[in-house]
């Protein structure tokens, strides 16, 4: 439930409708936009009586959210949220391009990707130290040792560090050390692990489950919303269809259904959605005709030898050669890159 107050209402009536709201066991989310003030209501809205609201000579109007996501949802927060990872700004005009290899695997690797996707225009630096593999006996990841890594890279770049967490335990060192802090495809749906993350304010990149609805997903973002983290950033990685072509589809059509439902930045993934090196281009370009906010790319010095995903990973010739192709596409939007 949304209460629209009138243009030009005093702070102090404001306040005094929010106790009296809160004083009926609701959770009262005010956002102040450019020119509107709302009142977000969660909890149990039944209480709520709507000619009891109307009747207040400060409130313009209220209206219901059918939906189940709320803080979520872009009748909480018309206009769309800007997440601030490190002062690089997700959702803004500027497009956001994070790169880097799946995994960390050396000083030397990480190092030198990082420098290589910093001077041809990335933003943030991906790269996976504790990687969720089919296979238990697949390379699991440096851990720790790669979240120092991750952090000597940053050091040497100023690129702040996207990676993905995997179990409660581990938030207070990433808390700590990551700047923007994955939840993967096979977490999405982890609750616990959502509900902690609430709790902090660091920035969550939420990808989208393997076989996650976009409403499913979505909900995903209001467990950890509702925890009172709002930095959080949506990414469509490709969902599972009977096509086995690709590793995944890549549903462009969630960007613009996200951005219709919900007030939260989308960013999209063209490497794990394909899972073939030679798609990411045409696809990445796809995703940001479409609406994109950014882009999560693998970028990897030596694609054939990577300890993963090397079959999805473009060499950084070919990611440099993309920005230029993506400047264009960015502009004819009205956006910068
Ligand atoms: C990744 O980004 O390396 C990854 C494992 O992605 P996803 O969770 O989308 O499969
Ligand atoms: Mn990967």
């Amino acid at each position: 439930m949304v209460v629209i107050m009138k243009r030009g209402t005093a702070q102090a009536e404001i306040d005094k409708l929010t106790n009296e709201l809160i004083a009926k066991g609701v959770e009262v989310s005010p956002v102040v936009g450019t020119d509107l003030v709302i009142l977000g209501l969660v909890g149990d809205t039944t209480k709520i009586d709507d000619n009891w609201l109307e009747a207040n000579r400060n409130v313009e109007r209220v209206q219901h959210i059918s939906e189940p996501f709320k803080k979520a949802n872009r009748m909480f927060h018309p206009e769309d949220t800007v997440v601030d990872v490190c002062g690089q700004k997700i959702g803004g005009k500027r497009l956001a391009v994070i790169a880097g290899p799946c995994s960390v695997e050396s000083e030397e690797q990480i190092c030198g990707i990082a420098q290589e996707v910093k001077e041809l225009g990335a933003n943030l630096l991906r790269g996976g130290a504790f990687k969720p593999r089919t296979s238990p006996y697949a390379f699991q990841g440096l851990k720790y040792q790669g979240l120092e890594l991750l952090k000597k890279a940053k050091e040497k770049t100023g690129l702040p560090i996207v990676t993905e967490i995997m179990a409660p335990h581990d938030i207070e060192v990433f808390e700590r050390d990551v700047d923007l802090i994955q939840v993967g495809a096979r977490n999405m749906q982890n609750f616990d692990l959502l509900r902690e993350l609430g709790h902090i304010r660091k920035p969550i990149l939420l990808k989208r489950g393997l076989s996650a609805t976009i409403e499913e997903w979505l909900m995903s973002a209001e467990y950890i919303m509702a925890g009172g983290n709002e930095n959080v950033v949506l990414c469509e990685r490709g969902i599972r269809t009977f096509e086995t072509y690709t590793r995944n589809t890549l549903d462009l059509s969630a960007i613009p259904a996200v951005k219709k439902l919900s007030h939260l930045p989308v960013v999209v993934d063209p490497s794990h959605a394909t899972g073939k090196w030679w798609m990411v281009e045409s696809l990445a370009r796809a995703a940001v005709a479409v609406g994109a906010d950014g882009l999560i790319i693998e970028v990897h010095n030596d694609p054939a030898n990577a300890l993963c995903d090397g079959q999805q990973s473009i060499k950084p010739k070919v990611f440099g050669e993309l920005m230029e192709q993506l400047r264009p596409i960015a502009q004819a939007l009205g956006r910068e890159l």
